[in-house]
């Protein structure tokens, strides 16, 4: 009898009739003799609608406080779906009982839509789980210290599944999402795209960090760091297939690099149009430059990705970096008006008009000349390629978004993505 904990996304949790399915799904594993934790996102829409009704509403600049109340109010969307999945499940039959994130002890810091959890008391679902009852807890939401509701980030629920599955120690926590799971890229800029049916862990963390919307990097990270057994898989099959067929489903991530991994060099391409690029120019080649720039960023709490400086020519350089593209005015502001008055730079230019395109593979650190493979197979294209960044599973490089796709589809075949392995 195992400890399984499933997440259901937005779209499956999507109208009264997706969510009788989820609950006879659960069921059925339920009736299998497993021990049951059943996290469902809110109903797909509802946080955008929820959100879309505060910035009607928003003042002028956002402050903590509005901050709170934003995460009082999304955190609604999980709240509703999750009452209405435990009663779906009562009337299959079984038992069901739903908790807040509150109810549930999921305590998080007081990064208002950004919270991460620190602990998960799990004793109630444990003795509900003794008790003979499906466990149905709220996703995405937490509570801080002070007792405020707090929420993780976008796709948050996904997370939160990990996050309980690792505190419980689950045997496995499956995602069910309207994919049937990772693909080599994503299918809709290239039709080839193949279904692996393993990814190793730190590949899922790249891929979800470099712009793979599969899963949110957090609850990867969760994942790598608890050991929490993954699988990713569609909550479309009917819901009275072989439970044993479902079971080995999908995508495994896995910890394991064995033989039975596929040997692939390069395993998946990820990309992301969420990028904007900035450039100082003109500072002075000195020690503390990159500080000076890069911390007053830090501080206002931007993430900085792709980051490179320019050889100096008479004792001045360039410094260019990537960040959220719903950050760029931000920072461009932020440069303008703390940044350059006192570090003597002699203009900013930005372009959002970029993306990142991402090869990943725990291949490329016993193979070499997967990155040089990448440049031509991007030259014979003709791309123009703006910035590189590298590490040991990976090469990104950022190009003009309008050559996104051609990209993607030429790295695709190039390094035989679209041949099934071995
Ligand atoms: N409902 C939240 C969102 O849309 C969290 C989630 O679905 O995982 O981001
Ligand atoms: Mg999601």
């Amino acid at each position: 009898m195992a400890l399984i904990v499933h997440k259901y996304g937005g779209t499956s949790m999507g109208s009264t009739e997706r969510i009788r399915n989820v609950a006879k799904r659960v069921a059925k594993w339920a009736r299998a003799g497993h021990r049951m934790v059943v996290v469902p996102s809110a109903m797909s829409g509802e946080t955008n609608r929820l959100l879309g009704l505060a910035k009607e509403l928003a003042p002028a600049k956002p402050t903590t406080p509005y901050n709170r109340e934003l995460d009082m109010l999304a955190s609604t969307g999980e709240q509703a779906s999750s009452a209405l999945l435990a009663i779906a499940l009562q009337s299959e039959g079984v038992q069901a009982v739903s908790y807040t994130g509150w109810q549930m002890g999921v305590q998080t810091d007081s990064s208002y839509t950004k919270a991460r959890i620190e602990r998960i008391d799990d004793e109630r679902v444990r003795a509900d789980l003794d008790a003979g009852r499906v466990v149905v807890v709220t996703g995405f939401q937490g509570v801080d210290e002070l007792g405020n509701i707090t929420t993780l980030g976008r796709g948050g629920s996904d997370t939160s599944a990990v996050a309980i599955a690792a505190a419980m120690k689950a045997d496995e926590c499956l995602i069910y999402t309207d994919v049937d799971g990772v693909y080599t890229t994503d299918p809709r800029v290239e039709p080839d795209a193949r279904r692996l049916a393993k990814i190793s862990f730190e590949e899922m963390l790249e891929m979800a960090s470099l712009g793979s919307k599969v899963l949110q990097i957090r609850s990867v990270e969760f994942a790598g760091k608890y050991r929490v057994p993954l699988r990713v898989l569609s909550s479309f099959t009917p819901w009275d297939i072989d439970i044993n067929e479902e079971a080995v489903s999908g995508t495994l991530i896995t910890f394991e690099e064995d033989e039975t991994m596929e040997q692939a060099v390069v395993s998946g391409i990820a990309f992301s149009r969420d990028e904007a690029k900035i450039s100082v120019l003109g500072v002075p080649d000195k020690p503390g430059i990159a500080y000076h720039i890069l911390g007053a960023v830090a501080d206002a709490n931007i993430e900085v990705d792709v980051i490179i400086q320019n050889l100096s020519k008479d004792g001045k350089t360039d410094f260019s970096f990537t960040v959220n593209r719903a950050e760029f005015a931000r920072t461009v502001d932020l440069l303008k008006t703390k940044v350059l008055p006192t570090l003597g730079a002699a203009d900013i230019v930005g372009d959002t008009k970029i993306c990142k395109v991402s090869i990943v593979g725990i291949g490329m650190r016993s193979h070499v000349g997967v990155a040089s493979k990448m440049f031509r197979v991007l030259s014979e294209e003709g791309i123009n390629i703006q910035m590189i960044s590298t590490s040991e599973i990976k090469t990104s490089v950022v190009i003009d978004e309008k050559y996104m796709e051609l990209a993607v589809r030429a790295l695709h075949k190039a390094f035989d993505l679209d041949q099934p392995a071995n």
